[in-house]
């Protein structure tokens, strides 16, 4: 799997996630909030193929450029549209949908799927464009704990913030690949051939638990335990707009895997720590000591409020990098800053 990703929006100004995920015959793309212009830094045919509208929260600078979004897919019928939300979702999206004109719309198949990701449930419903927006269809609810979408070689996870509001973090984690310990396998004295594929797609709930090699028949599951190593998979976290306090910090740590890459907010300088805690945002140290705490392979640092100076915001990257050394701005970002 490969994965690539994209700061959307400019220094000071609304910014989003976009990332795409190459399973090598499938690509996937999704879209981390949608404020204003966003959605300019991006094709129209990545817009129109979108997997997934991940929103943190409604604030105006995270949903403001979401017009753009329905003007692109209202009408595709190839996929439905899936957007994902923090509590309030499906009335936030149904307004948003019903907010213009629909005729000659009748005869569209296109299908949105909103979810609203609460504490441990996820409220789910249809709307449809042949019907101008105007209901929930299918709505249900069913158990949430971590992982809100699964494929066959990734998850996306969400975690439960507060920003004064419920908000969300988002993950993509790339599912454990598993190869042969090459040392062990030699000294069983085998040789390769296709009972090796037989062992590494073993699973529990298999009948047959036995293979034959040669003679004599081994427990598959205990050659799968001797033989496999895991190698973990690439992992992408999106957070922003929360107060970091003790309760969230631990629940971080349990959810973002080692070696992930981190796109967080960085509201607030070290100095106005006092501010961002009243205003339930995150200090460019708080950034860094999330990421060194769950041990992150880079952190990016996106959404610095508009009241800094770009010599401020390279401050906060050196206040970032004493904590975390592996902390950067969105490539694209250095040379303003460094200009300005
Ligand atoms: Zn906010």
């Amino acid at each position: 799997m490969s994965l690539i990703y994209q700061i959307l929006g400019k220094p000071f100004r609304d910014n989003a996630l976009h990332v795409c995920l190459s399973t090598g015959s499938s690509l996937y793309r999704f879209l981390f909030d949608c404020g204003e212009a966003v959605l300019s830094g991006m094709g129209l045919s990545e817009i129109q193929e979108n997997d997934g509208l991940f929103f943190s929260h409604f604030h105006t600078d995270h949903i403001a450029g979401m017009d753009s979004f329905i003007r692109v897919n209202y009408d595709r019928s190839h996929k439905k549209v899936k957007v994902y939300g923090p509590e309030d979702t499906l009335r936030v999206l149904g307004h948003r949908l019903q907010g213009f004109t629909w005729n000659l719309v009748q005869n569209n198949r296109c299908i949105w799927e909103v979810q609203e990701i609460q504490k441990q449930k996820i409220h789910k419903g249809l709307y449809y464009t042949s019907e101008g927006f105007s209901s929930i269809h299918d709505y249900s609810i069913f158990p949430w704990e971590k992982t809100i979408d699964s494929q066959d070689f990734f998850d996306i996870k969400a975690i439960s913030l507060y920003h004064g509001i419920p908000s969300l973090g988002y993950l993509i984690q790339e599912k454990c690949k598993f190869n042969i310990d090459k040392e062990k396998l030699a000294s069983l004295g085998f040789s390769h051939g296709p009972w090796l594929k037989k062992v590494k797609e073993y699973s529990n709930t298999q009948k047959e638990d036995m293979i034959k090699i040669g003679e004599r028949e081994y427990n598959l599951k205990e050659l799968q335990e001797f033989l496999l190593v895991p190698i973990p998979g690439e992992s992408i976290a999106y957070l922003t707009d929360f107060l970091l306090d003790d309760n969230t910090e631990k629940n971080l740590l349990d959810f973002l895997p080692k070696g992930c890459i981190l796109v967080c907010e960085s509201q607030y300088s070290k100095e106005d720590k006092d501010l961002a805690r009243k205003n339930y945002h995150l200090t460019s140290e708080d950034a860094a000591h999330i990421a060194k705490i769950s041990e992150a392979k880079e952190l990016i640092l996106i959404h610095f409020s508009q009241r800094y100076q770009s010599y401020q915001i390279m401050k906060m990257l050196e206040d970032a990098m004493s904590i975390f050394p592996e902390t950067h701005l969105p490539q694209e970002w250095i040379s303003f800053f460094r200009e300005c």
